[in-house]
């Protein structure tokens, strides 16, 4: 994939709380292009191998547990320098530190339940990317 993608995940707690359109309306007037979306439910399984370097550490088995507990909305957005500026757009993961107009600022919960994942680096955006969609399901 190209160095000008990420992957985000608009997590369990944004989505059920109605954020959803809110978020992809920040993250397309933040000059994100959509390649690629669908909303879809980690099982326990799936949630673990995403997260699996978290391993390890010791919120991974709540990380695992809340990322499959209901719907999320998984898509490859494009830009250029695309996993840097993504990371600028949604913020700190604990909401409290993040800047603010950011989309954690607006919308997280918590540390935990942080409204939206991006990728944090172009190897990690390629995986996470082929983890959510098959290459025939990127348009353009
Ligand atoms: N997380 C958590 N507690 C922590 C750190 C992280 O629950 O102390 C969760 C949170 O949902 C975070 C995810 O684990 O988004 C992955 O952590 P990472 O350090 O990769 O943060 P991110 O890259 O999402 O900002
Ligand atoms: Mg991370």
């Amino acid at each position: 994939m190209a160095t000008n993608r990420t992957l985000t995940m608009i997590k369990p707690e944004a989505v059920a709380a109605g954020h959803t359109g809110k978020i992809i309306d920040m993250i397309i007037e933040a000059g994100f292009k959509v390649k690629a979306m669908k909303l879809t439910q980690l099982s326990k399984e799936r949630a673990g191998e995403f997260y699996e370097v978290h391993k390890e550490r010791p919120f991974y088995g709540e990380l695992v547990d809340y990322m499959s507990s209901g719907p999320i909305v998984a898509a490859v957005l494009e830009k250029e320098n695309a996993v840097a500026d993504f990371r600028a757009l949604i913020g700190a993961t604990d909401p409290a530190e993040a800047a603010e107009g950011t989309i954690r600022k607006k919308f997280a919960k918590s540390k935990a339940e942080n409204a939206a994942h991006g990728s944090d680096s172009d190897d990690n955006a390629e995986i996470e990317s082929n983890f959510h969609f098959s290459a025939k399901e990127l348009v353009g």
